[in-house]
């Protein structure tokens, strides 16, 4: 038995290097990577800026502390700001903890002003946010709680997209409403523009605050630096991470003007968070992403993602349900009777590596360097696969 906890299962395949959207396995085969560590190597493997960068800063200093100052973490800050509505960020090492430190400014925040008992956080289903206990309770996945009751009290959950069941849940202790642009792991769910601004009015209407979780949509996933960026509003608060470090384990949590007042010294901390190492990273990835043309490359290669998706759910049409997303966070729901992930492990025998999402999908997250051609190539493997598949 292997010594690794269990919680994986036990996958068999492992890889030894990587180069763009390829990755090679110990026995020196390709696959093209459409999982990306799921939306995490954003630049693809072995981008030569970001590797430089790395290696640069590794040859400095890995840590000390942030009872010092950082000048990375200082200068990330400071881009993340002026490239969105936030006015400060706070930096962690993981997506569950950028999301816990939304939590914790949304109730410091009403606490601040003046109403402690306003500390209940309105969630959706279908929502994942992370594994900690906190988000574990927000989010309230049957599969991922079973076992690890009691829960945290403080989040009351309605269904995804539908605004009356929103309003109908405020109370006098409601403090934010919580919710992904999209649901990554949850199916690819997509909440409508409309849905986005509602929510924000509904907040506004009830002195309420709105936090977006983007560990997965963020960072140029979605064809702008966030996706709520594709809409009219701004949140308060926003969780990141992901393809945040491009590979390096990296996250924020980026906060408006009154949220971030509330954060005084002493309130919030990390022993890694925004250490030098993770900053080289993260500058690196922005570096890139904030790239003239380089957003407007991922909208056009989730475009060409989108329609060849749809063209193999019209030839397939009994086989794929439905084809969803935005920009390359693109996802097809098969029908009942084929399981996404036996066609997962299909796919990743044929060399494409794609990632299984609830209600039935099959996420295609490539890096967002990828060109027309890898797009191609993996279609061609989605159709061999789906052809291959008797129901
Ligand atoms: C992946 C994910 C998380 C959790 O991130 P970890 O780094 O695994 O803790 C939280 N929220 C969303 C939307 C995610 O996709």
């Amino acid at each position: 038995m292997s010594a690794i906890m269990p919680t994986y299962g036990s996958p068999s395949l492992a890889f030894e290097r990587g180069h763009g959207v390829y990755l090679y396995d110990t026995d020196g085969k390709q696959y093209l990577d459409f999982c990306t560590g799921i939306a995490v190597t954003a630049l693809g493997h072995n981008h030569p800026h970001l590797v430089h960068a790395i290696q640069d800063q590794a040859g400095k200093l890995l840590h000390y502390s942030n009872l010092y100052q950082i000048p990375g973490q200082e200068r990330m800050a400071q881009r993340l700001v002026d490239n969105t509505f936030a006015s400060s960020v706070f930096f962690c090492n993981s997506g569950t903890e950028s999301v816990e430190c939304g939590i914790k400014i949304a109730r410091r925040y009403h606490s601040d002003a003046g109403s402690p008992e306003r500390n209940r956080i309105i969630t959706t289903t279908g929502s994942f946010h992370g594994r900690t206990l906190a988000t574990l309770s927000a989010a309230k996945q049957e599969k991922h709680m079973t076992g690890f009751l009691p829960m945290l009290d403080g989040f009351d959950q309605v269904p995804f997209g539908n605004l009356n069941e929103v309003r109908a849940a405020i109370t006098d202790e409601t403090a934010a409403i919580l919710v992904e642009p999209v649901q990554g792991e949850g199916g690819i769910n997509y909440a409508s523009e409309d849905y986005l601004n509602r929510l924000r009015e509904t907040a506004d209407e009830y002195g309420l605050l709105l936090f977006l979780d983007e560990v997965q949509t963020g960072m140029g996933r979605t064809g702008k630096l966030f996706a709520y960026q594709w809409s009219e509003i701004e949140p308060d608060i926003l969780s990141s991470a992901k393809g945040l470090g491009g590979g390096f384990p990296v996250g924020a949590c980026l906060a408006n003007d009154k949220c971030s007042a509330a954060m005084v010294a002493g309130t919030h901390g990390s022993t890694f968070g925004g250490n030098p190492m993770a900053m080289a990273a993260a500058n690196a990835v922005l570096d890139v992403i904030l790239q003239e043309g380089f957003l407007g490359h991922v909208i056009d290669m989730g475009a060409v993602l989108r329609k060849g998706l749809e063209i193999a759910a019209a030839k397939h049409s009994e086989k794929i349900i439905e084809v969803r997303g935005l920009g390359l966070l693109m996802g097809i729901e098969l029908s009942e009777d084929i399981l996404n992930g036996s066609v997962v492990k299909e796919l990743e025998a044929q060399g494409l590596l794609t990632v299984g999402a609830g209600n039935n999908v099959i996420r295609f997250i490539p890096p967002l360097i990828v060109e027309e051609s890898h797009i191609t190539d993996a279609l061609a493997t989605l159709d061999d696969v789906l052809t291959g598949i008797n129901v």
